[in-house]
């Protein structure tokens, strides 16, 4: 990152860059503090040379910030989707549990109405014995006429 000498716009990256070959860097210094890089304003597309810091670093220092950034935002959209979920969850509860409510209210429902059809049957059983021991067919199977297997 640099700034053009002429009209102050910042400029990211250098189109070209080198390292910078100094002679009185320390043997121990095994590696190029900076870069000299050739930078072209965007703005005013003055180009210029200057000093880059190590592009490695440099890289790694955007890279851990560009990291950041997302996973900033990869958080803050867990966050918004846990949020989202929680509320459906809740949502989803409370429907379970009103419906769970109708469930068992219709089931005690047709529980009663199976109990009361069952009683009337059994009535209507009753009724019909009785009808057939007053006819005296009790135990005997009436074929209507239609039904007879022909023998034709
Ligand atoms: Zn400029």
């Amino acid at each position: 990152m640099s700034i053009c000498p002429k009209c102050g716009t910042t400029v990211t990256k250098p189109v070209k860059s080198w390292p910078a070959s100094f002679a009185q860097v320390k043997s121990t210094e095994d590696k190029p503090q900076f870069f000299i890089g050739l930078f072209e304003c965007p703005a005013c597309k003055t180009k210029y040379r200057a000093r880059v810091w190590h592009r490695e670093q440099s890289t790694q220092t955007a890279n851990v910030k560009n990291e950041i950034e997302r996973i900033k935002g990869v958080r803050e959209e867990l966050m918004q989707t846990l949020k989202t979920l929680r509320e459906k969850i809740q949502t989803l509860e409370t429907e379970k549990k009103s419906l769970m409510g109708e469930v068992e209210s219709l089931r005690k429902a047709a529980e009663s109405r199976v109990t009361t059809l069952e009683s009337e049957v059994g009535q209507m059983r009753e009724e019909v014995k009785s009808l057939k021991e007053l006819l005296g067919n009790n135990g005997k199977e009436t074929v209507p006429p239609s039904q007879k297997p022909s023998s034709t």
